[in-house]
């Protein structure tokens, strides 16, 4: 299996965005208050002894202009490690300028992490996303065209959204990345404490979904997004004593990530065979036995049959490469 280079975030709250996306708090989420600058940025990148993908998320990253962005990405070329490369969040929009595409373009990009929360017009003006769906599809393709790497942040259960448009989101963004892989991150929506969201809640003009819904709505998603070529990298937002103590809506549980995973696989098994046998590589057995044996009920569910059932219908082999 291909050895992944290890991450080494960098938080840069609200960094360049114009305005206040209704469900964002970046202090909750970070636990950064604060904007660090290209210079702390190089103190702490000398100090490496191997090579890392310096990551730049909590803004839109491109948004902070030409110099300022150099100035973040030079001190990972000057002071980093040889090897290293870099990964960050952007609007789409931020890469419609030629100019900055070919500026990013001279560095080792991993991954540009575009925040597509929504395609549907309706739902983006709901969260205050200034962003057209139709311009964002053309930047993809622009950004493409100059053979940037790419991956896509979305989120479920934002105001105006359903299952259904969420899934022609995708089927969208499928279309245009045609074969090749791209990193996903997906995040349930969840109703944080001083945003624009918790007065939405609080009035009644936006009702979160539970947990329950976020994990089959998820686990669709994930399914299907599997299947057209997205490489889930995560899913939820990083728990922390500040997140759950912030959050005051919305499918919030620790192990949201897990259980959607669980979900989307027990639906590609079910999916390929109703009533098994299935058998599974091996690294997915917490997927089953996780969280109150989460995957196996949902499997036992699907099938209309007991956790004893498909227990028995249900086995694992080891892959080629934990094989010693
Ligand atoms: S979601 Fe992204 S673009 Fe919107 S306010 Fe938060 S960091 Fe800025």
């Amino acid at each position: 299996m291909k050895k992944q280079m290890k991450k080494l975030p960098f938080f840069l709250p609200f960094g360049g965005c114009r305005g206040r996306c209704v469900y964002c708090s970046q202090s909750t989420i970070t636990g950064a208050a604060d904007l660090i600058s290209p210079e702390l940025v190089s103190s702490v990148l000398m100090d490496l002894d191997e090579p890392r993908e310096v990551c730049f998320f909590g803004g839109s990253f491109c948004r902070f202009g030409f110099s300022k962005v150099k100035e973040y990405l030079d001190s990972v070329v000057k002071y980093a490690p040889e090897g290293s490369r870099i990964r960050f969040s952007t609007y789409p929009g931020d890469l419609s300028n030629k100019s900055m595409r070919d500026l990013i373009n001279t560095y080792p990009i991993a991954c540009i992490e575009l925040g597509i929360p929504s395609l549907d017009p309706d739902v983006l003006s709901l969260c205050k996303r200034e962003a057209d769906p139709e311009a964002i599809l053309n930047d993809i393709k622009n950004i493409m065209h100059d053979s940037l790497p790419l991956g896509v942040q979305m989120m479920i259960g934002l105001p105006g959204q359903t299952k259904e448009s969420s899934l022609a989101d995708l089927k969208k963004l499928a279309e245009i990345k045609g074969p090749i892989s791209w990193d996903l991150r997906l995040y349930p929506c969840l109703v944080l404490e001083g945003t624009e969201l918790e007065k939405m809640m609080n009035s009644g003009s936006y009702h979160p979904i539970n947990l329950e819904q976020a994990v089959k709505w998820g686990g669709i998603f994930i399914d299907r997004a599997v299947s057209l070529g997205f490489n889930p990298i995560r899913i939820g937002l990083q728990e922390s004593e500040l997140l759950a103590s912030k959050v005051r809506g919305g499918p919030h549980h620790a192990a949201l990530g897990e259980m959607i995973a669980s979900e989307s696989l027990v639906r590609k098994l079910t999916r390929n065979s109703m009533t098994g046998p299935w058998i599974v590589p091996d690294e997915h057995i917490s997927k089953f036995t996780g969280h109150g044996c989460f995957g196996l009920q949902r499997l036992a569910e699907l099938n209309g049959t007991t956790v004893n059932a498909v227990s028995e219908k249900l086995s694992f082999f080891p892959r080629a490469e934990n094989i010693v």
